[in-house]
């Protein structure tokens, strides 16, 4: 335990960077503490992967209900109260806030209520009149929704996913503006709900960051359920009306108008790296991300940084592992001294779901990697024509020499559990071989994966 107010470790932001590293400190033996502003757990349980998984499963039910009437069961919808949804997807993010407080509790990590700000690089100021003093310090203040000038949040017309996440009754039509993972997501829930969803997106695709593919798949699904999609398309401005929003928007020159009650803007998120007392210590900062080195410290010794206030991919589990790596070097350990860039999984919750690591096509195109590529489709799995889920694709990038994995996606369904076999492979430094050689259940989602890897062996069975 530490004494009043000096620990080994002190964090501030208590998101799963900062309470996840507390934890991994107390476990290594260090005394810590994580000052929070606001609720245990940070935007992802908070206002972030949570309560948008509790919504996306809240659709997925509702989407069932079409199935159920192509059984013959009629099904009454006068009595669907969104507000029941929205309960629910609040419930689960209190559940898992109060488990983060509960787990700081078991591992004897204090946690201090209050804004925290670095006044040396040993001393916190919480609120401006408590003092903390600490061996080392992490910064793990994560992030905010970009505002766009011409589109200001005003929670009414124009909503950030917070203000999104926090609806409690459906919009009759919205207009999303970024076709990335958290606009793909929302464009899920809304349409499953019966909400009419209009995707502005400026580059010449949704999900742009993916494998073209794999996108290819969610934009057919998309289309199918009537999600319009508007891709290099730039929105310019916009004016409210009676009825919403009438949202102008520029395609090849040309310039169009659309309009919806609400309009969702979800371009990026910015660092919380205000106010922070970062300038005055001369933390080093590139575009407001702070920059780390190894072990995710920054370039003064003592002070690290881990999560989506630094400049890697905003996702949890990338911040959690930063902070453990950040934290067993404060403890003397000797972790990896990053995490791998071609080692992170990730995963968009749509229907189909898309998941991917490392290396793209494209990307190997660009950067001149020699590669090679085997796919496989879903249909070719009977789990997947059984479950109606025909749609979707498992693609392998390789090297053509060694075959060593270099990167995979999968669109379809289950896609964020099933990534893990071929990511697994990776990091085991596996071969498609040996995917293609190991006994799958019958039938599964995931003996796609073993037919693609036996497509990079040149043996698929089902192709
Ligand atoms: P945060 O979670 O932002 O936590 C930072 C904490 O610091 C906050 O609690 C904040 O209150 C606190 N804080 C800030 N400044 C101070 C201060 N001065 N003093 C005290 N406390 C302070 N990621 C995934 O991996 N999977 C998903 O499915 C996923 N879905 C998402 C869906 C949405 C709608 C959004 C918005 C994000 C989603 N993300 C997802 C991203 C994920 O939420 C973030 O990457 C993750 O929360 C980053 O963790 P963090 O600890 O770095 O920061």
């Amino acid at each position: 335990m530490a004494e009043s107010n000096r620990y080994d470790v002190a964090i501030i932001g208590g998101g799963p960077a900062g309470y996840v590293g507390a934890i991994r400190a107390s476990q290594l033996g260090l005394s810590a503490c994580v000052i929070e502003k606001d609720k245990p757990g940070g935007v992802c349980l908070n206002m972030g992967c949570i309560p948008s998984k509790a919504l996306i499963h809240e659709a997925e039910s509702f989407m069932g209900l079409e199935h159920l009437e192509s059984l013959g069961v009629k099904v009454d919808l006068s009595s669907f109260d969104y507000s029941k949804v929205y309960a629910k997807s609040r419930k689960a993010a209190n559940t898992l806030s109060k488990g983060v407080n509960f787990l700081l509790k078991k591992n004897k990590v204090d946690l201090i209520v209050g804004t925290g700000r670095l006044s040396a690089p040993n001393r916190i100021m919480v609120d401006d009149d408590k003092s903390i003093e600490a061996r080392q310090i992490l910064v793990a203040t994560g992030s905010r929704p970009v505002e766009l000038k011409p589109f200001p949040f005003d929670g009414t017309y124009v909503l950030s996913s917070d203000g999104a996440l926090m609806l409690k009754a459906l919009p009759s039509s919205l207009i999303i503006l970024g076709g990335g993972v958290i606009g793909c997501e929302f464009a899920h829930i809304m349409n499953a709900f019966g909400v009419k969803v209009t995707i502005v997106e400026m580059l010449d695709r949704i999900l742009p960051m993916e494998d073209a593919d794999a996108s290819e798949v969610l934009r057919r699904a998309f289309k199918k359920r009537g999600v319009d999609m508007h891709t290099g398309t730039r929105a310019i401005s916009m004016a409210k009306t009676d009825a919403g929003v009438a949202l102008t928007v520029e395609k090849n020159g040309t310039q169009s108008a659309l309009t919806a009650e609400k309009m969702l803007v979800v371009v990026g998120r910015r660092p919380n790296t205000e106010n922070l007392g970062l300038e005055e210590l001369g933390i080093f900062l590139d575009k407001g991300f702070i920059r780390v080195g190894d072990f995710h410290e920054t370039n003064v010794k003592g002070v690290y940084a881990a999560g989506d206030v630094t400049a890697s991919p905003l996702l949890a589990h990338v911040a959690s592992k930063e902070a453990e790596i950040a934290v067993e070097a404060m403890a003397g350990l000797n972790p990896q001294p990053v995490v791998a860039p071609d080692e992170i999984p990730s995963a968009v919750y749509t229907d189909p779901q898309v998941a991917s690591f490392g290396l793209t096509e494209a990307k190997a195109e660009e950067t001149g990697i020699p590669y090679k590529t085997a796919a496989f489709p879903y249909r070719g799995a009977g789990k997947s024509v059984a479950i109606e889920k025909p749609e979707g694709i498992v693609k392998i990038v390789f090297d053509p020499e060694t075959h060593e994995i270099l990167g995979a996606q999968v669109a379809g369904t289950e896609a964020t559990e099933i990534i893990h076999e071929l990511l697994l492979a990776k990091t085991a430094e596996l071969l498609p071989e040996d995917i293609a050689n190991m006994i799958h259940a019958h039938p599964t989602i995931s003996e796609s994966v073993m037919e693609a890897a036996r497509a990079a062996e040149g043996w698929a069975i089902h192709a």
